[in-house]
């Protein structure tokens, strides 16, 4: 006689979750998931994916200029939105089918609606309730908007990939990944953008050498970029905005974006109430095999707000259906997970930061390469790569690589491969390069210096 209806149930069917459920059912565990609004979670439906879509969209501005150069003669180009939107979500709705086939597969059952937690081991949806031995909570995040006047005259990053029509002039309100990734679409589309950052400078937790890099590029572009610019109050004059930043200056613009991060999605789940744990934030406090304060609720993914990224959220379900329905029990790495923003140009970094590097390891040595790309020499496009790499010299292991240019997600994605295998300096002088490309200054950078990075705020 089985003491539960599951031995898994897991909230929220994004990144993690699926994960999770799928593997545990593979293991022969019965396995159901409750999903309140679409498969695939965050990434499918409103991050990554649409959002890797439209970067597509907005480097086509570039490449059709660029062509010209080429010898290339194209008509003046003009822009649909509504195409692009229409075909994002038929692209979206294909994606949502896939994995509803691969949850079916995999013998998961999919329950539609919204789950709460009634009791440790039991979940309600829609009135129904379900007994599990293990609850596992991946219900994600959801935008964070700060309580600024006016703020309930924004749009989100959820709305903006529905957005009826582009506005003429925009204001994106954050300095972090979604403000500078949908700066660069917007303004790539044709959309006049201002970004505001309460900080001297965007993107914290970069390299800052990057950061300032990438800072001058898009000012190339025609991204307004307004630094240690904290917005006060939104305000609506008929169909215009004026937002009020900074001491006294103002901006008109026809639409304003907050992109002022994401909060763990544990409200009004009853976690609290039956003794799970959470942070300041809300976020659900996990040990090091994601077991929650309660013993069989376990939490993965962006609400545990770890890192919170796609291939982290898979890892963690992988290793979460490990530990619990596979008999093995990894320990889970933070170290080496390589990121980037999809800005124009895209910016990508794995390992540490020269000032983190500094600080963990004392002096570093810090090898850079700027360079016009072979391409933009009969493109005529103003535009420049960075590379950066940081080195331990005591061990002369590489700490950290950095990239602002063309392609540098694949290319930091291979090098974290190398650093994670530990590859010393010499090591990478020692790869042949592949020539022409813009990979190969990563294997060729000669000319060092120590960093003096020791105590720069970050
Ligand atoms: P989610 O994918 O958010 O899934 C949670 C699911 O739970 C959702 O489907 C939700 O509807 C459901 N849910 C919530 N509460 C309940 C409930 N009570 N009952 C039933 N269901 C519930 N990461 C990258 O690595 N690369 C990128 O390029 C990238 N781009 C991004 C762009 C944007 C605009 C955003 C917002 C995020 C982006 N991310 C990116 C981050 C990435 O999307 C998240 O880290 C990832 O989706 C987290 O997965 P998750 O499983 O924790 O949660
Ligand atoms: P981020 O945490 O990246 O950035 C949030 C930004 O908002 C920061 O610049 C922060 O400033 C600012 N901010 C926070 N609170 C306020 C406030 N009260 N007033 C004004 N500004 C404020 O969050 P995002 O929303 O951009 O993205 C959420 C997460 O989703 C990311 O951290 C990332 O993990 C993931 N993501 C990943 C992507 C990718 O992999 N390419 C793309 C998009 C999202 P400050 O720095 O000063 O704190």
């Amino acid at each position: 006689m089985r003491r539960h209806d599951y031995d898994l149930f897991t909230i929220g069917a994004g990144s993690g979750g699926v994960r999770a459920s799928r593997l545990a059912s593979a293991s022969g565990a019965r396995v159901a998931v409750a999903e309140e609004r679409y498969l695939g979670g965050t990434c499918v439906n409103v991050g990554c994916v649409p959002k890797k879509l439209f970067v597509y969209a907005a480097g086509y501005r570039g490449e059709i200029a660029d062509a010209a150069g080429y010898g290339w003669k194209v008509a003046e180009p003009s822009f649909d939105w509504p195409t692009l939107v229409a075909n994002k979500d038929r692209e979206i709705d294909r994606l949502g089918r896939v994995y509803e086939r691969i949850l079916g597969n995999a013998g998961v059952e999919i329950i539609d609606g919204r789950a709460t937690i009634v009791d440790p081991n039991t979940v309600e949806v829609d009135g129904k309730r379900y007994s599990a031995e293990r609850i596992l909570v991946a219900t994600g995040g959801a935008p964070e908007v700060p309580p600024i006047a006016g703020a309930e005259h924004a749009f989100t990053s959820n709305e903006a990939f529905y957005l009826p029509a582009l506005p003429r002039r925009l204001a994106i309100v954050g300095g972090g990944y979604i403000a500078v990734e949908f700066a660069g679409i917007f303004a790539a589309l044709g959309v006049d953008v201002t970004l505001l950052y309460r900080g001297h400078l965007f993107l914290r937790g970069f390299d800052d050498d990057v950061r300032s890099f990438l800072a001058d590029e898009l000012t190339k572009k025609g991204v307004g970029l307004c630094f240690n610019a904290p917005v006060t109050e939104i305000s609506r004059d008929g169909e215009i905005y004026r937002v009020a930043y900074g001491r006294g200056r103002s901006l008109e613009v026809d639409a304003v974006m907050m992109a002022t991060g994401r909060r763990p999605a544990t409200a009004g789940l009853g976690l609290a109430e039956i003794g799970v744990n959470l942070d300041e934030r809300g976020a659900i406090i996990v040990d090091d095999h994601f077991r929650s304060s309660v013993p069989s609720i376990y939490a993965i993914g962006d609400v545990i707000d770890r890192v919170a990224l796609t291939p982290v959220a898979i890892a963690q379900g992988t290793a979460f259906a490990s530990a619990h329905f596979g008999g093995h029990a990894p320990d889970f790495d933070y170290d080496l997970i390589p990121t980037a923003v999809f800005s124009q140009p895209p910016l990508a970094s794995v390992g540490l930061t020269e000032h983190v590097a500094h600080n963990k390891h004392g002096c570093v040595d810090v090898y850079t390469s700027t360079f016009r790309p072979m391409r933009h020499t009969l493109s005529g496009r103003d535009e420049r790569t960075y590379m950066k790499l940081i080195v331990d010299p005591k061990t002369d292991r590489v700490l950290g690589a950095h990239m602002v240019g063309a392609d540098a997600p694949e290319i930091i994605q291979s090098l974290a491969v190398a650093l994670r295998c530990g590859a010393t300096k010499a090591q990478f002088d020692g790869t042949m390069a592949l020539h022409p490309s813009a990979a190969e200054e990563f294997v060729t950078m000669r000319q060092k210096r120590s960093s003096t990075e020791a105590d720069r705020p970050s």
